[in-house]
């Protein structure tokens, strides 16, 4: 291990290896070692909001380095450096939620099923992830009206409630907010709110340890059950959990029990399911989540800017809602890289500081690339052709780029599975959905997937932004 005044440098070019330079910059740079022991480390930080953002984005990115250079799994902590007034930084705290009460700590779950449960099973819950804090227009308004009904009156108004929709546009949130209103109205209810990939670990950890009937009785014992991500079902492979889930569901459907489904996609698209568990999907009501338009996208705006405690001017909102109208995750984090570049450089927010800190992202979100466009780094990269991608030939030499391909195809252009899949040789959406999945697993895994695919990415922005000039 390091001497101690050479350990945070060590760890900063551990880290500078993973993440890219803008973003070292602008994270890294001002942080500054507190406290180092075996079981903890201190990171000094410039204000609350870097507090935020490096513990959201960044704790394993850091935990990682951290162990490749110790050796060791401190946990690590974040404090807000003390700075003399002068210098402070104008970052405000996000305000606190008007009306509805909350907690200073996230509530996970009701007080009677906190006896009932054990602690970890109810996902932490996010407490901005209310109906205050969610914006309506024509996009989401059907989903919205709906989750406003079940929690006035769960396990009736709709059940079960499927909501579908891409990545970004509210899911999780929408569904959080049903919890946290039930909540308050009943903190007698049990209920679950869990990730579908939650559900089938806890299963999967019962059956091993002989405890089937223990995860029976609790997940059958419910008077509300919210399983997010529930694509998640038909992509893996584990058909007892296919099984578990759809006797879980009859169980609290059976029982009137409020049942609540997030997916990124509609039931009739998850053809890995079983069909008699696809049919109960749609038994009450299928809504989808759509983009917002661009009067939702600068009301989101508004109401964001509100929680980092600024008051952006109206052409700094229409900027970033003409450029970017991928998802809201998007928007948030326009925002959040204004504000940040705004402390940075420590000037007020206008339209031109707003131009420069999105001059990467909204380049990027701006100009459609098409799917000639992103396949062509990709056969010059692994020596492949165009015909062969597009061939139904499946040697690993093929499939992988192809997979990789389509992966690129999926996060940098606007088609849809259908269309990717079309493209490479006539093949199924759940093909491309299966190469997304598999290349973003590997991403994860490997660094120097990570790599490459941020390279190819790189190149095709750059093709892209030479084409614009
Ligand atoms: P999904 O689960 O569909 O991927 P999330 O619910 O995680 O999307 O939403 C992504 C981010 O966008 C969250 O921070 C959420 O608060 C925000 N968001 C989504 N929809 C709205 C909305 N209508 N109003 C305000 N914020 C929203
Ligand atoms: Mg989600």
């Amino acid at each position: 291990m390091p001497a101690r005044e050479d350990l945070w440098p060590a760890i900063l070019e551990q880290i500078q290896r993973t993440v890219r330079p803008q973003q070292f910059d602008t994270w890294f740079r001002s942080v500054q070692l507190g406290g180092y022991s075996a079981e903890s480390m201190t990171l000094q930080v410039p204000n609350s909001f870097y507090h935020e953002w490096l513990r959201r984005h960044y704790l394993e990115t850091i935990q990682e380095a951290v162990l490749q250079v110790t050796g060791r799994r401190p946990a690590v902590e974040f404090v807000v450096r003390p700075v003399p007034a002068s210098e402070e930084t104008p970052v405000a705290e996000p305000l606190p939620r008007r009306r509805e009460r909350r907690p200073a700590a996230p509530s996970p779950m009701s007080p009677r099923a906190r006896d009932y449960y054990p602690t970890d099973w109810m996902s932490r819950l996010n407490r901005y992830y209310v109906f205050d804090n969610f914006v309506v227009g024509a996009s989401n308004a059907l989903p919205h009206a709906a989750a406003l009904a079940i929690a006035e009156n769960p396990g009736h108004a709709y059940n079960p409630f499927f909501l579908h929709g891409g990545v970004g546009l509210g899911k999780t949130h929408l569904m959080q907010a049903i919890t946290h209103r039930l909540l308050d109205n009943g903190p007698e209810m049990r209920m679950l709110f869990l990730s579908c990939e939650s559900f089938m670990n806890h299963f999967i950890s019962a059956v091993q340890h002989g405890e089937t009937e223990r995860f029976r009785r609790i997940f059958r014992g419910l008077d509300a059950m919210f399983v997010d991500d529930v694509h998640f079902l038909a992509r893996g492979t584990k058909e007892a959990t296919q099984e578990e889930f759809f006797h879980t569901f009859n169980a609290l459907y059976n029982a009137g029990k409020q049942i609540v489904l997030s997916s990124d996609c509609p039931p009739q698209e998850l053809t890995r399911l079983e069909e008699r568990l696809l049919s109960r999907f749609k038994w009450g009501l299928v809504a989808r989540i759509d983009a917002p338009g661009f009067e939702t996208r600068v009301a989101i705006l508004r109401h964001k800017a509100q929680l980092h405690g600024r008051v952006l001017p109206d052409d700094v909102l229409q900027f970033i809602a003409e450029h970017i109208d991928t998802n809201i995750r998007d928007l948030e984090c326009a925002i959040t890289k204004i504000v940040a570049f705004a402390s940075l450089v420590n000037k007020p927010i206008d339209l031109d500081l707003a131009q420069q800190a999105l001059r990467d992202t909204v380049h990027h979100a701006a100009t459609a690339l098409t799917l000639d466009d992103v396949v062509r780094p990709v056969t010059q990269e692994f020596r492949v052709k165009l015909s062969d991608l597009q061939s139904k030939r499946r040697t690993k030499s093929i499939t992988y780029p192809r997979q990789i391909a389509m992966y690129l195809a999926r996060t940098l252009t606007r088609h849809s599975l259908q269309e990717i899949g079309r493209y490479f040789g006539g093949r199924d959406h759940t093909t491309v959905m299966h190469a997304c999945d598999k290349i973003e697993r590997l991403r994860k895994e490997d660094p120097s997937v990570d790599a490459t695919l941020d390279r190819l990415a790189d190149q095709l922005r750059r093709r892209r932004d030479r084409h614009d000039g």
